[in-house]
């Protein structure tokens, strides 16, 4: 109780002179750790850390799936919401119930019943919507206070000049002196702690860019200046939270459009006057994107995405799936993206900030033994309407020994 309500006030963390003191009815829309309660027992998991942990526990104590988690825009929030409606109603009130072929621990079973929450019913959909139009005014207020804020103290990470008063001179002088472009300053967010960042990441002699380790400060300047590694790692997902554009709409684009799409058309079937401007939009927008399993490239072609992935990642999917059946592909895939999601390496499983550069280094762009992905939680995909999914063969190999019936089909369409 005390944690939370210390949680709750913490939750602005804005200096609370001039700007109003934002307030959610959310709580933990930060990324603080915050020791969480499961939804449905008592058992606590830190979150943002351990929202691994949580996950497997719902899935093998409960049987509970949380649909598109990576897109709720704080975990922490969704659970305490949902884990108080629980505590009244049962599962079945807001879940899609699923019948599987096997028990959570993945013995052969007939009829086993496994739940998911997701937003295919409207108070979810709602819940997630309002979290994150929480999460995106709280961090607007934040930016709001940084920008106007004069009580800025900071010597410079590279010339030791010292600045006091506004945030934005410090990140102009980074840029007109230093060469070091953080971003729009519009788009920025979180500044200080953004700078912390950058400061022990070269104090630990690391580059920013490549995040290799150099032998002393005079070596990594050097390398930062001449390889032009004077800019903040693309790939690297703990810099997300410092961009404004990272909280507008996390991974909804497509569907969003759709949505409209068929709006569009209802209203066009109905009236004559439809204007002709809203037709051309959509027309680049035919077919879906397939992202590739380890970056953010995306493509509407299958055969151009694995060529990208053979390229750029030297993992031909082909090839390393040969002789699995659909649903080991499946889970293969689902696997490969929660790992990457979760910056774990695929092979060996360990957790790292850049985490396409390590499987890079140590050649682990492999899938590792059938045990550790062929798992009945990885049925289930990481984001709905994974359109790489809907690329695979499926007649290619028999499934006589699949365990599931349509379940990834029935997933992925329940919410369209
Ligand atoms: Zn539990
Ligand atoms: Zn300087
Ligand atoms: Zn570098
Ligand atoms: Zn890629
Ligand atoms: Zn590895």
């Amino acid at each position: 109780m005390n944690s939370e309500e210390s949680h709750k006030n913490s939750l602005p963390n804005v200096s609370d002179q001039n700007t109003a003191v934002y307030k959610s009815q959310f709580i933990g829309l930060d990324d603080k750790p915050y020791a969480t309660k499961c939804l449905l027992c008592s058992l606590k998991f830190v979150l943002p850390q351990n929202e691994e942990d949580l996950l497997i526990h719902l899935f093998k104590e409960h049987r509970l799936v949380i649909g598109d988690v990576w897109k709720i825009a704080s975990l922490k929030s969704y659970i305490h919401y949902w884990g108080i409606k629980f505590e009244k109603e049962p599962l079945t009130t807001y879940c899609t119930t699923v019948l599987m072929k096997c028990t959570p621990d993945g013995k052969p079973s007939e009829n086993e019943t496994y739940y998911l929450l997701s937003d295919c019913i409207s108070e979810d959909k709602a819940v997630r919507d309002e979290i994150h139009r929480a999460r995106l005014e709280w961090v607007l207020s934040v930016q709001t206070n940084e920008r106007t804020d004069t009580n800025f103290k900071r010597g410079c990470i590279f010339c030791r000049m010292e600045f006091s008063g506004l945030r934005i001179t410090y990140v102009k002088h980074l840029a007109q002196k230093h060469n070091l472009y953080l971003g729009k300053p519009d788009n920025l967010v979180f500044i200080d702690e953004l700078l912390d960042k950058i400061q022990t990441t070269i104090e630990n002699l690391i580059c920013i860019y490549c995040e290799k380790l150099f032998k002393d400060r005079t070596v990594l300047k050097e390398h930062m200046r001449k390889k032009l590694h004077k800019r903040i790692n693309p790939n690297n997902k703990e810099y997300d939270k410092f961009y404004i554009n990272n909280y507008l709409e996390p991974g909804k684009s497509w569907r969003h459009k759709q949505t409209h799409f068929k709006e569009r058309r209802a209203e066009d079937q109905s009236s004559e006057n439809e204007d002709e401007d809203t037709w051309s939009d959509w027309d680049d927008d035919e077919g879906v994107n397939i992202s590739c399993l380890f970056c953010n490239y995306n493509d509407k072609n299958f055969h151009d995405i694995l060529t990208h992935m053979k390229t750029n990642h030297d993992f031909d999917f082909k090839d390393a799936t040969k002789g699995l059946t659909f649903y080991h592909k499946v889970k293969v895939i689902n696997y490969v993206r929660r790992q990457i999601y979760l910056q774990h390496c695929i092979f060996c499983e360990v957790r790292i900030n850049n985490v396409l550069e390590h499987m890079k280094e140590h050649n682990h762009f492999k899938i590792p033994a059938q045990k550790i992905w062929d798992q009945p939680e990885f049925y289930f995909p990481m984001c709905e309407n994974d359109s790489f999914l809907y690329n695979l063969d499926t007649n290619g190999s028999s499934d006589e020994d699949s365990d599931v019936e349509n379940v990834t089909k029935s997933v992925c369409e329940m919410s369209t």
